[in-house]
């Protein structure tokens, strides 16, 4: 078969080839096959990239022709009669990319894989669905605490949750993200009937400060800082090698960063925070090209990213998806009986996502579908609020 690659299976298939399903994967895997690309798909993984949906070290533009070198795929290149093909193509919406991948298909004959469902219903040309549902609606999960009830009369719940976009709405100044008395009443309540952990990118001292429970377990710092009741406590030893690289690294950015308007350096025990939120448009690219540049100075830290943030971290194996396998070992909730919950917003958390596909839910906090190895989704802090009530209400139930 010949098969052109919608943006986000080529990307699967480089970067989370578990995000396919088998039978996708075996048709990219097979030498009887050819692999096509849009020159849309790569534009589009640009974009992808830009908005850290997508993070690679280094140049992204090199990266990209790197992939395109070494993997052997051919191109399809956006001739007129595509360009005229995408006008009268039948789909169901108006998205220029998608009737430009479409027309493509179309004009070379090719079988289009794909994830997107509104394009796996078109009979004008064929498709390879590949329904694992990473982009697209999610399932709300405002209905899962019923759902779940009868899962939970036998078995504990482990509730983690992010923090920023989770529990408090994103604000323009980090120290504004107070937590509402509402939520905090909520995790109280929780807190006295399941396990509950808050798990974020910011310092642990920052988080129990912010959240001011002391009966919750706190993972700060993306999981290398744990605290928790009765003597928890876990520092990741991979980290404090970094402290030096983190200190200099804090000294330069400060000054480089220091003229442009709207910049924040936050210096964390385990990270260096640039936000961003507040500085003009234009004055982005600068502040990215400084970052690159002070992770560049120092190899043993990476660059990551989120929200209108740019983070140094220490280059080392370990992420929130470690730290809520570390916590479930930990505490002795890795048995069968246990169903851990991850609610988070951002790029980091989709580590913690991956961390608990086989016996755990993922559940993204957004408003707009993306790519994510969350199952469930919920739209905003209100429903997130909403869901933990729901939950409260079926731990009462099943008690009674
Ligand atoms: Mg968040």
């Amino acid at each position: 078969m010949r098969l052109l690659l919608d943006t986000h299976i080529w990307l699967w298939s480089l970067l989370e080839p578990k995000n396919l399903t088998p039978q996708v994967a075996a048709e990219l895997e097979s030498p009887d096959n050819e692999l096509w690309l849009s020159p849309i798909s790569t534009w589009e993984l640009l974009v992808l990239i830009d908005v850290g949906r997508v993070l690679v070290s280094g140049d992204p533009e090199r990266w990209v022709r790197e992939v395109l070198r070494t993997v052997p795929f051919r191109e399809a290149p956006i001739t007129h009669e595509v360009a005229l093909e995408s006008q009268a193509v039948g789909l169901p919406h108006r998205d220029p990319a998608d009737r430009l991948l479409a027309a493509t298909a179309k004009v070379y004959d090719l079988t289009l894989v794909t994830a997107d469902e509104r394009l796996l219903g078109s009979t004008e040309f064929s498709v390879l669905a590949n329904r694992y549902g990473g982009r697209g609606t999610l399932p709300s999960a405002l209905d899962l605490p019923e759902a779940l009830a009868p899962r939970l009369s036998v078995a504990r719940l482990a509730l983690f949750l992010d923090y920023d976009g989770t529990l408090t709405p994103i604000v323009s100044q980090p120290e504004d993200a107070v937590l509402a008395d509402e939520m905090r009443g909520v995790l109280r309540k929780l807190a006295a009937r399941c396990f509950v952990a808050i798990v974020s990118g910011r310092d642990l001292g920052d988080l129990k400060r912010l959240v001011a429970l002391d009966e919750l377990v706190y993972a700060g710092s993306h999981g290398f800082d744990i605290a928790g009741p009765d003597g928890l406590r876990m520092e990741y030893d991979g980290g404090r090698a970094s402290l030096p690289s983190l200190e200099a690294a804090h000294t330069t950015l400060a000054a480089v960063l220091a003229p442009v308007p709207g910049v924040r350096v936050e210096r964390k025990r385990f990270a260096l925070a640039v936000h961003y939120r507040n500085a003009a448009e234009e004055r982005v690219p600068e502040i990215e090209r400084a970052v690159d540049e002070a992770t560049a100075a120092h190899t043993d830290l990476v660059k990551s990213g989120g929200k209108k943030i740019l983070e140094l971290r220490p280059r080392i194996d370990w992420d929130k998806g470690h730290a809520v396998r570390w916590l479930l070992r930990a505490l002795a909730l890795e048995a069968e009986g246990v169903v851990p919950i991850y609610v988070g917003d951002d790029v980091t958390d989709e580590d913690a996502f991956r961390a608990l596909t086989d016996e755990g839910i993922g559940i993204l906090v957004a408003e707009q579908p993306q790519v994510t190895a969350a199952t469930y989704a919920l739209r905003h802090t209100q429903e997130v609020l909403t869901f933990l009530r729901g939950l409260v209400e079926v731990l009462d139930e099943i008690r009674r």
